[in-house]
């Protein structure tokens, strides 16, 4: 059965803030209607002109993402409990997908940006290999 997506849904899923298997339903719809697919862009289009507010700059900006660093150091817990249950309120109520993307990268990689194992690994993957700084008096 093909569900219905309020405005304040299918905004959610411009900003990408939609839940995964809503998004997924959502785009399924996308596909075969072009009605909903301009029903969209008119919203997309509409809030760009009418509402310049901070929030809208807030919501497109994703200013309110934790940076991946900083999931990395969730997913190794090394965050404090207010920290790491503000995280996972963003990623399960919110239900921000691109932070959800990130976290669920993180933790089947095991591939940390900022963790000691990877700076050890590049580091020992360049040893010698690297050449000498070069000479401040180059130009
Ligand atoms: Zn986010």
């Amino acid at each position: 059965m093909s569900q219905t997506f309020t405005d304040e849904e299918l905004m959610a899923y411009a900003d990408e803030r939609l839940p995964v298997d809503q998004a997924a339903e959502l785009e399924r719809l996308l596909r075969s209607s072009t009605d909903l697919v301009q029903r969209l862009a008119e919203l997309v289009q509409s809030r760009e002109s009418l509402d310049p507010s901070l929030g809208a700059m807030w919501r497109r900006g994703r200013w309110s993402c934790p940076p991946r660093a900083v999931w990395s150091a969730f997913v190794d817990g090394r965050l404090g409990d207010g920290l790491s249950q503000h995280l996972r309120f963003h990623v399960e109520v919110i239900g921000c997908r691109v932070c959800a993307a990130n976290l669920a990268d993180l933790q089947q990689s095991g591939d940390h940006p900022d963790s000691e194992g990877r700076v050890r690994k590049i580091f020992q993957s360049s040893a010698g290999r690297l050449a000498a700084p070069p000479s401040p008096a180059r130009e």
